[in-house]
C-alpha cells in the first residue's frame, strides 16, 4: 500500500447487516480506528430497478434455484469504483467455490492494492459474465460450499489486514507464521524455493498442567537450540498434517539435518 492512503474494501452484498460485528472486533477494528484500512458496505438491492427490489432471477437452461443478474452487479461495482484506479491497484473480487483457492501468497499480492471490491454471492451464485468481465479475481476461501460469499469476505479481508504495513505491532510475528517463506541456500550456496511451512508449536505458564509438562529446552534460556527445536517441531507439524506444503519447495541442508537431529525434553 502506497503512503497514508487507507486500504479500501468495498462489500456488495444483499446482507448488509451481515458485517454489524466482524469488523467491530481486534485487528480490524485497530486498522480502521489508525486509518490503515477503512470498509464500505454497499446493498446490492439498491440497484435494482423494479419495486420488489429484484436482484436474481432463473437460469438460463433450467435448473434449481436463482442466480444474480449481472445489472446490478455491474451498476454495484461501477458506483463504488468512483475513484481514478485500475488494476493492479483496484481488484473487483468475486467470492466463489469455484475460484482459484485462497493461499497466503495471493493475501499478501491483494494487500498491495489500494481498493478491494468484493462481491458476494448467494443462491446459485452470479451470471458469469459478471465472473469474465466484471471480476479481475475470483477467489475460494477453500474446498467446500457455503450458503453466500459473506463470510469468506470476512475471511479474505482479516486475512489481508494483518499484512497491511503498520497493522501488526510486531512485524516479525507476521513473517514466522505458518505459511510464511524464508530465503534458503543449498551446500553449493544456490538460493532455493524454501517450502511454506506450519507455525511451531506454542506453550505458556504454567510449567505443568495436569500432569503435562512444556518441553524443557524452552524453559532453558539458549535462544539458538530454541530457534532450531521450533524450526524442527514446524518441519515434524507440517509433514505430519500438511505434507503437500513439503512439495512445492525443497528442504534446506540445516532443515535436513534439523529432521535427523535428537534433542533432548
Ligand atoms: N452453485 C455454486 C457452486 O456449486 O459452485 C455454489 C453457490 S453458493 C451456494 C452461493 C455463494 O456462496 C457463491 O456465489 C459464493 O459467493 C459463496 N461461496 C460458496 N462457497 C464459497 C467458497 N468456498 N469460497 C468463497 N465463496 C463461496
Amino acid at each position: 500500500m502506497s503512503g497514508t492512503t487507507p486500504l479500501r474494501f468495498d462489500i456488495i452484498t444483499i446482507f448488509p447487516g451481515f458485517f454489524q460485528g466482524p469488523f467491530d472486533f481486534g485487528m480490524v477494528r485497530q486498522a480502521v480506528r489508525k486509518n490503515l484500512v477503512s470498509v464500505g458496505i454497499h446493498n446490492l438491492r439498491d440497484q435494482a430497478s423494479d419495486r420488489h427490489l429484484t436482484v436474481d432471477d432463473r437460469p438460463f437452461g433450467g435448473g434449481e434455484g436463482m442466480v444474480f443478474k449481472p445489472e446490478p452487479l455491474f451498476q454495484a461495482v461501477n458506483s463504488v469504483a468512483a475513484q481514478d484506479l485500475s488494476f493492479p491497484a483496484r481488484r473487483i473480487v468475486l467470492l466463489s467455490a469455484q475460484g482459484r483457492r485462497l493461499t497466503q501468497e495471493t493475501v499478501r499480492e491483494l494487500a498491495d492494492c489500494r481498493q478491494l471490491i468484493l462481491i458476494c454471492g448467494r443462491y446459485e451464485g452470479v451470471d458469469e459474465r459478471v465472473t469474465d468481465h466484471l471480476a479481475t479475481d475470483e477467489i475460494s476461501i477453500g474446498d467446500y460450499v457455503l450458503s453466500g460469499g459473506e463470510l469468506a469476505a470476512c475471511v479474505l479481508i482479516e486475512c489481508i489486514v494483518r499484512m497491511v504495513p503498520g497493522v501488526l505491532h510486531n512485524r516479525c510475528s507476521s513473517l514466522n507464521e505458518s505459511f510464511s517463506r524464508a530465503a534458503a541456500t543449498t551446500g553449493q550456496g544456490n538460493r532455493i524455493q524454501e517450502p511454506a511451512i506450519l507455525d511451531h508449536p506454542q506453550y505458556t505458564r504454567p510449567e505443568s498442567f495436569q500432569g503435562l509438562d512444556v518441553p524443557r529446552l524452552l524453559l532453558s534460556g539458549d535462544h539458538g537450540k530454541i530457534r532450531l527445536w521450533r524450526r524442527r517441531k514446524a518441519l515434524e507439524k507440517t509433514l505430519r498434517n500438511r505434507p503437500d506444503l513439503l512439495e512445492y519447495g525443497c528442504l534446506s541442508e540445516e532443515d535436513k539435518r534439523l529432521l535427523e537431529t535428537e534433542f533432548e525434553g
